[in-house]
């Protein structure tokens, strides 16, 4: 016992007299100084473009010819555990059924939605999606409220676009508040 542990001193004692310890930290040190920075310059210059299959703010999908995909069955309402959807729904004037039924209010309270997901999971059309948006910050509590007419518009990254990619930004000041305009033809891998 009295042996080991005089081994173990005199191996502390040759570790403080070489600086192991401190050489170690140094050569970290010096490793990040010649390593590229991961720093994102964003807003002003660079943007991260999440994956397909990021929960962001929802969108509200069209078919091929250019009508909406939502019946306004309200499942979507319904399996939301915030109760943050609503849903109040429109017949419209061909008065064939069901399936011309559409949403005359379809709405979502994104101060309160978790971006579960569950609402996409529910809905039968793929109506709704929760899209890759992710600037949601506002001046009031007004605007955190989406309703469909805005839902309807594409988003600023199509589907196509495969994501997990910074490209090019540019911030953009509007009488409306500020945005950052993504370039998506400027994208790269980088690790974050
Ligand atoms: S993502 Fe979840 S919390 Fe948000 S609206 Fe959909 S179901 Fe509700
Ligand atoms: S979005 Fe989907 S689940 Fe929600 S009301 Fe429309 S069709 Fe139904």
């Amino acid at each position: 016992m009295e042996d080991g542990k005089k081994g173990l001193d005199i191996f502390g004692l040759i570790k403080s007299v070489l600086f192991t310890d401190f050489v170690k930290g140094l050569v970290i040190t010096l490793g990040y100084n010649v390593s590229r920075s991961i720093t994102l310059r964003y807003p002003d210059t660079e943007k991260w473009i999440p994956y397909r299959r990021w929960r962001g703010m929802h969108t509200l999908n069209k078919d091929a010819n250019g009508r909406e995909l939502c019946v306004a069955c309200e499942l979507c309402s319904r399996a939301c555990p915030t109760q943050c959807i609503t849903v109040i729904p429109m017949e419209d004037a061909t008065g064939r059924g069901i399936a011309d039924r559409v949403a005359k209010v379809w709405k979502v309270d994104l101060v309160r939605c978790l971006f579960c997901g569950f609402c996409e999971d529910a809905c039968p059309t793929t109506a709704v999606r929760l899209g890759r948006e992710y600037e949601l910050a506002c001046h009031d509590l007004s605007c955190t409220v989406k309703e469909r007419e805005g839902l309807l518009k594409p988003q600023p990254v199509p589907e196509s676009f495969e994501g997990g990619v910074v490209v090019g930004a540019r911030f953009v000041r509007t009488p409306g508040g500020i945005s950052v305009v993504a370039d998506l033809s400027k994208s790269r891998k980088r690790a974050l």
